[in-house]
């Protein structure tokens, strides 16, 4: 008889934000004219910028005549955005990325959640508590995990690095050698970053022990201090040590046109292989390549009307940032994140339970964001808001949460 992949039974509960969808979808039921506030899930609200909906009106034309049709793109990405990101995201920093280490994707949910499958069954995997769920997630189904202890809300196998106030969300390095280590900077949730100098002891330790680093930027255009790195490759030696994923999500609001890369280093090696072959066979077999429409509306990003453009619209969100940190400090909340990031992480009032406070919120001033507990053990006590709101619902949201 045919049998399920046992893996994954082990994955815990509902993933966070199908459980949050249900609880305000019932909430809603009951209370049709609450006026609810969407700050949970990280999806942007503003429209695709005019160089990109340019770009993608002109990609439909070029499908619409035999002489400029498309059909399936190269398996890796097509070389006009390859080359623009290689150029402009690393080399135009002092990094040295050359345009085949660029790998063109659907986003960086798939790559981090994918990225897994060319290391070893065995491999030793590490994250932060509170962490990004689909790295945990993906290594729950690959049979990483181990079994899930209920009493400490951890799996047996997994390394966690806490990141709590104590170390500044930092995660130090753990006790126990790990094979894989997932980062993510500026993090998600807790919109913290790290220093370039820490970032080169990760990469030092990393080559040092045989590790791979998993690099997580997904956020990287939310930076705006002067000594937070864009990219792990500004560290010397990453190109031996380090995978970094971007998307085109949050920087550019594709949420829903789904593009994002992956860079794998030619000279990276597991125990003498070079994951740059593996990477690429893996994308080959499994992956058709993004749509040529999209990666068109990619390119445009990288002209000079798309950058000032994305530029802006980072801008429009920092700015909700700014609205949601400094109004709720104002109200004597504890606040982190929000700086080079557009997360807001704040610790619950009166030492509530992450979904107590939810609930609260939910309940009582309508206004939905995510509990930290949803991110691991770490999280609780915390609870984070999003700056991808319009101006308006946010500066609602933040009369509503800080009058009495
Ligand atoms: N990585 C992190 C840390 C994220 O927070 C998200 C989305 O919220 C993603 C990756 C997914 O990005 P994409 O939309 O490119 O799949």
């Amino acid at each position: 008889m045919v049998k399920a992949n046992a893996n994954y039974g082990r994955l815990q509960g509902n993933y966070l934000f199908s459980t949050i969808a249900k609880k305000v979808a019932a909430y809603t039921e009951a209370h049709p004219d609450a006026g609810i506030i969407r700050l949970g899930i990280g999806d942007v609200t503003q429209p695709l910028s005019p160089a990109v909906i340019s770009a993608l009106h002109s990609a439909v034309d070029d499908m619409a005549d035999a002489k400029t049709f498309h059909g399936y793109a190269p398996d890796l990405g097509y070389e006009f955005l390859r080359s623009a990101i290689a150029e402009q995201d690393y080399r135009a920093r002092g990094c040295e990325i050359s345009d085949d280490e660029i790998f063109i994707s659907d986003g960086a949910k798939s790559d981090s959640a994918n990225i897994q499958e060319i290391f070893s069954p065995d491999a030793k995997v590490a994250v932060c508590d509170p962490v990004y769920p689909v790295y945990v997630d993906s290594n729950v189904m690959a049979g990483r995990s181990g079994e899930w202890i209920e009493s400490e809300q951890r799996y047996s196998d997994f390394i966690y690095m806490p990141c709590t106030e104590a170390n500044h969300f930092m995660p130090e390095f753990p006790k126990e050698n790990p094979d894989l280590i997932y980062l993510c900077f500026p993090n998600n949730p807790t919109g913290m970053t790290i220093t370039k100098e820490r970032l080169q002891e990760w990469v030092d330790y990393a080559n040092r022990i045989h590790a791979v680093i998993l690099y997580d930027a997904a956020y990287e255009a939310y930076i705006s201090e002067p000594d937070v790195p864009h990219s792990i490759y500004e560290c010397e030696g990453a190109r031996t040590c380090a995978i970094e994923i971007r998307s085109f999500s949050k920087n550019a609001g594709f949420t829903g046109v789904r593009l994002g890369f992956t860079v794998v280093p030619k000279d990276l090696k597991a125990d003498g292989v070079a994951l740059h072959g593996l990477w690429a066979r893996r994308h080959g077999t499994k992956y058709n390549g993004a749509p040529y429409i999209i990666q068109k509306a990619g390119a445009a990003v990288y002209t000079p009307e798309g950058q000032k453009e994305i530029r802006q619209l980072v801008g429009y969100y920092m700015e909700n940032a700014r609205m949601i940190y400094e109004g709720l400090k104002d109200a004597g909340y504890t606040v982190y994140g929000g700086v080079n990031a557009p997360y807001i992480w704040l610790k619950t009032p009166d030492g509530m339970s992450s979904w107590d406070f939810f609930d609260h919120l939910l309940d009582s001033k309508h206004i939905v964001g995510t509990p930290g507990s949803g991110f691991g053990p770490h999280g609780e006590g915390f609870f984070r808001l999003t700056a991808f709101g319009t101006h308006e619902n946010t500066r609602e949201a933040i009369k509503r949460i800080t009058e009495a």
